[in-house]
């Protein structure tokens, strides 16, 4: 197994929290605040892991918990507060939200310029437009690892399977606007391993662990695992990598792969919203 097809996320996002950390030395911190509903332990994972990212970039760090039960109205007050407090720079209300919330209309209400997931409707419409200043973390960090791999993205046909809101979608938009051909697959898309083995750069966002094997994967193509499936304490990608890996140019691992992007392209987000907000 050749090391080099193997991406390392690790390492890339600890090059860019470095370089966010640079920029929060020159002063006042940014300080990102994140709303929590309810107890999730995949969210709390998640939740710490940004918390320690933001302590280590010299972000504040502030976590506004409120109960399973809690209304719609209060999520909604949470929000207002935080986008009141001018200390604030940066919201990130963490998904899934129990099921009796809109997460629409929650994600509608922060603050277009605290938006650091870049969910907000106003944002998502800007990246489609190629004119948003914050971009959707997971996408960004997949287009950001590609550039950094020097992998060229300009007229290769790049296949996403999944079109959700925070992946498949906003991804699809980027990829377009650096030049790729893009199709979009979902669940109900007909002769997907057809399609998949068209792929130059293969996108799985799918949330099923080893989904994607050597039958969707052309020789040579670029593969880009998002999936974190949880099985028994361990982590599984989408894509089945023993039985891809002699197939590819290149490929994200589970974990170390496009996790520690998202992560990264948060701090990102948080430095940028703050400097916005202190012009
Ligand atoms: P969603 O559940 O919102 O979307 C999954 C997508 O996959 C849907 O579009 C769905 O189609 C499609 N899909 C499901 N089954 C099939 C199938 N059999 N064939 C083709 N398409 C299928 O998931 P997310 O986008 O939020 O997340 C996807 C995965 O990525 C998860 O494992 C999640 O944990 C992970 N993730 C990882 C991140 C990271 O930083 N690495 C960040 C965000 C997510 P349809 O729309 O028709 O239902």
């Amino acid at each position: 197994m050749e090391q080099s097809k193997i991406i390392c996320g690790k390492t890339h996002a600890a090059a860019i929290r470095n370089a966010v950390k640079k920029r929060v030395c020159s002063g006042a911190a940014p300080h990102l605040a994140v709303v929590l509903v309810g107890e999730n332990p995949a969210s709390l994972v998640y939740i710490r892991n940004k918390q320690k990212a933001c302590e280590e970039a010299g972000i504040h760090f502030s976590l506004h918990m409120l109960p399973e039960t809690a209304t719609q109205n209060e999520v909604l007050q949470t929000v207002d507060m935080l986008n009141a407090d001018k200390n604030v720079h940066g919201i990130l209300v963490q998904q899934p939200l129990p099921s009796q919330m809109d997460k629409h209309a929650v994600v509608s209400r922060i603050d277009p310029i605290k938006d650091v997931d870049c969910l907000h409707p106003q944002n998502l419409g800007l990246v489609a437009m190629g004119q948003s200043t914050v971009l959707p973390c997971t996408p960004s960090g997949i287009i950001t690892l590609l550039k950094r791999e020097n992998i060229e993205i300009a007229g290769k046909h790049a296949v996403i399977v999944g079109r959700s809101d925070i992946v498949g979608k906003p991804l699809a938009l980027m990829l377009l606007n650096e030049n790729a051909t893009v199709t979009i697959c979902h669940s109900k898309t007909q002769h997907l391993q057809e399609i998949c083995r068209q792929a130059d750069i293969l996108v799985a966002a799918i949330g099923q662990p080893k989904f994607i094997t050597a039958d969707y994967v052309k020789c040579g193509a670029v593969v880009i695992d998002v999936g974190i499936n949880r099985i028994d304490g361990k982590l599984y990608g989408d894509v089945d990598f023993e039985n891809v890996i002699d197939k590819v140019s290149h490929i994200t691992p589970v974990p170390g792969g496009v996790g520690p992007m998202t992560i990264a392209m948060l701090m990102e987000n948080c430095v940028k919203a703050w400097e916005l907000q202190n012009v």
